[in-house]
């Protein structure tokens, strides 16, 4: 009903305006989730279930009928919660094309000084070239960079600026889409429709392997781990909270001075 209703309204409508009205569409569907077979750990509410979605290529998700979480984002907050104790750090975060549901989340943090950025629209706090940061040296505890760095020609540019604004001992978490080959880029390949074939989506410039992604990382001085953490926290909680199980966050850490 939920997908029906959203490719109805773009057909209609702007973009623009669907992603203005679509929370509260979502919330007033919330009567027909009712229930409690599962929990959504970012806004806390519980459900009958979640809302299934499908995106153009048929990636499947759950969305949260009250915030608007999808699985990704349910995790990360679990990992900055239970990991990171980010409600009780007095941190400087700066997260990049956050999701709607998390930054709102992040933003209630009273704690934390958080900024968000987006090199597309203005609707963030900044709009940052993530190869070309106007931050100081050292300034954050926490940077987030999620699926980001796929549409990023010079990511090892990128990759530096992030290194160079976290913070010895700091974290900065990322997600890319990944396959288990090496990675594939080809910066001959500008075509949407070619860049869809090779890289999976259109705007994306390269698809990573996952080792040479976290070696990209390593390379420019981070330390890095590969947390498959929705298994680390189990079938139980994979379950309750509907998170995807096979999803990994990069968690690369600089290294103290
Ligand atoms: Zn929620």
């Amino acid at each position: 009903m939920y997908q029906t209703f959203k490719r109805f309204a773009l057909r209609l409508l702007p973009e623009k305006w669907v992603k203005t009205i679509e929370p509260s569409i979502r919330k007033s569907l919330t009567i027909v989730y009712q229930g409690g077979n599962y929990q959504c750990p970012v806004c806390q509410q519980s459900f009958r279930k979640f809302i299934p979605i499908s995106n153009d290529v048929g990636f499947a998700d759950e969305l949260c009928p009250s915030c608007g979480s999808i699985k990704r984002m349910r995790l990360q907050w679990l990992f900055l919660h239970h990991e990171l104790n980010i409600d009780y750090n007095l941190w400087t975060v700066l997260d990049f094309s956050p999701h709607r549901a998390l930054s709102t989340r992040l933003c209630d943090i009273v704690s934390i000084n958080y900024i968000s950025t987006d090199y597309e629209t203005a609707k963030e706090d900044r709009r940052y070239d993530i190869t070309l940061l106007p931050e100081p040296d050292q300034r954050f505890h926490l940077v987030i960079c999620y699926h980001v760095l796929e549409h990023i020609p010079d990511d090892e540019a990128a990759m530096k600026e992030l290194y160079r604004i976290t913070r010895p001992g700091g974290y900065t978490i990322l997600q890319v889409p990944f396959h288990e080959g090496a990675t594939k880029e080809d910066p001959a390949i500008t075509s949407p429709e070619e860049r869809l074939a090779h890289f999976g989506q259109e705007d994306h410039v390269r698809l990573y392997g996952r080792k040479d992604f976290s070696q990209r990382l390593r390379n420019v001085g981070f330390e890095v781990k590969e947390r498959r953490y929705a298994k680390e926290l189990g079938e139980e909680a994979i379950e309750h909270y509907r998170l995807n199980p096979d999803e990994v966050i990069f968690v690369a850490r600089r290294p103290q001075d």
